[in-house]
């Protein structure tokens, strides 16, 4: 591998500081420990630094010689409401909190690359560093949008890493186009009539139509989408009753619906209405149906993806690097940001969990587990892959 000697020697200190950053995770919007840290360390290394971008977030800014051209790199910040099973010394210690999705290790990466860049300068033009709050459903991206990222940081091309458990230490993947699904959600309300358990002739009973409305929702991606297309419609929440003898008012259904195309979404959104209305009328119920959108689909510039492959395969070799890789249903706001502006999101392999330390969970070391940790041999090469993309980027 072909890594940036200076960031290797400083690995140790940039380690530290991911390992603090886990040990005190903030959830969405409550980054304030960690807001600040970057901040600190970005002001120590002569970074101008701009807060409070959608709230927690910080820019950094670099500036050198007289170039116009710009370019983003944006790490995420937050972590999850779970609670953590590994007992090492970098354990959180905040109880029901967990960086389990690596966003520690994401701001880790971009903190080494600051640090370099800040030392050596070796571009013409601007880099701004993006550190954002809240993308675990809380569309952070979008927040600091709105508050005038790119207005005030203009960003020719904005790219976006995250560590990927399942593909190993050193490999790399993109693809150009559609690379993560669009996240939306869901909630039916069914309303019938509550009664006595041993009278249900006398009510509604909302559990029964419930039911026959999730058994009717499993057609719509079996039999109403074009078999090409890709979705997952998965229902996981079903609530309804407090007692064994008493028919309940009201049943909720809940879930999630990913696509990769807002026109199936569209379609899903549309049947979804009809089965639920139309199956409680049936029975005498009632159906009331929302369906909210809360992430796009990630969908990469071919021209920016082909790009950081290219600046992948110089650091870790062509083999390595998996320029059509297989998009996932998982989503990300960094689509916010992608429909701002061309560029790439990345996925960084983060290994098979062999480098978790002694007193890890027993569950795998995989995104959103409670045993998961962000792997360490990380921080040099995902620092490496942003300083050679800002170089190329914004060659001399
Ligand atoms: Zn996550
Ligand atoms: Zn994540």
């Amino acid at each position: 591998m072909n890594l940036i000697d200076r960031i290797v020697q400083f690995r140790a200190e940039i380690q530290a500081i991911r390992r603090d950053l886990h040990a005190h995770p903030e959830l969405a919007y409550e980054e304030h420990h960690t807001s600040d840290k970057v901040a600190e360390l970005l002001a120590r290394w002569g970074i101008e630094v701009q807060r409070g971008l959608g709230g927690t977030g910080v820019v950094g800014v670099l500036r050198n010689g007289t170039g116009t051209r710009s370019i983003g790199l944006r790490a995420d910040m937050d972590a999850l409401p779970i609670e953590e099973a590994n007992r090492f010394g970098h354990a959180s210690k905040h109880g029901g909190r967990m960086h389990a999705c690596g966003h520690d290790g994401h701001t880790a990466m971009l903190l080494a690359a600051a640090k370099y860049l800040a030392e050596t300068r070796p571009f013409d033009g601007t880099v701004n560093l993006i550190f954002q709050p809240a993308e675990e459903g809380g569309a952070g991206a979008q927040k600091m949008i709105d508050d005038g990222l790119f207005d005030r940081f203009p960003c020719d091309a904005v790219f976006g890493m995250h560590n990927w458990p399942g593909y190993e230490v050193g490999q790399f993947a993109t693809t150009p186009g559609p690379m993560m699904a669009s996240g939306n959600r869901f909630e039916i309300t069914v309303t019938g009539r509550g009664a006595h358990a041993a009278m249900p002739h006398l009510g509604v009973d909302p559990v029964f139509v419930a039911v026959q409305i999730v058994q009717g929702l499993q057609g719509i991606v079996t039999r109403n989408m074009k078999p090409i297309d890709s979705a997952v419609l998965s229902i996981t929440i079903i609530k309804a009753g407090d007692a064994v003898n008493v028919v309940p008012d009201t049943a909720l259904i809940s879930g999630g619906v990913r696509t990769f195309d807002p026109a199936v979404t569209g379609l899903i959104e549309e049947r979804m209405r009809r089965i639920a209305q139309l199956t409680a009328e049936a029975h005498g119920a009632s159906a009331h149906v929302t369906f909210e959108r809360y992430y796009p689909v990630t969908v990469n510039d071919p021209a920016q993806a082909a790009f950081a492959a290219a600046v992948a395969a110089d650091i870790v070799g062509a083999e390595n690097v998996f320029d059509r890789c297989e998009p996932t249903m998982g989503s990300e706001d960094f689509s916010y940001m992608l429909l701002a502006r061309p560029g790439a999101y990345v996925q960084i392999g983060n290994g098979d969990g062999s480098h978790r330390l002694a007193g890890h969970g027993e569950g795998p070391c995989m995104l959103h587990n409670p045993s998961f940790d962000f792997n360490d041999e990380l921080i040099p090469i995902g620092a490496t892959f942003w300083v050679r993309l800002v170089e190329k980027f914004l060659a001399r």
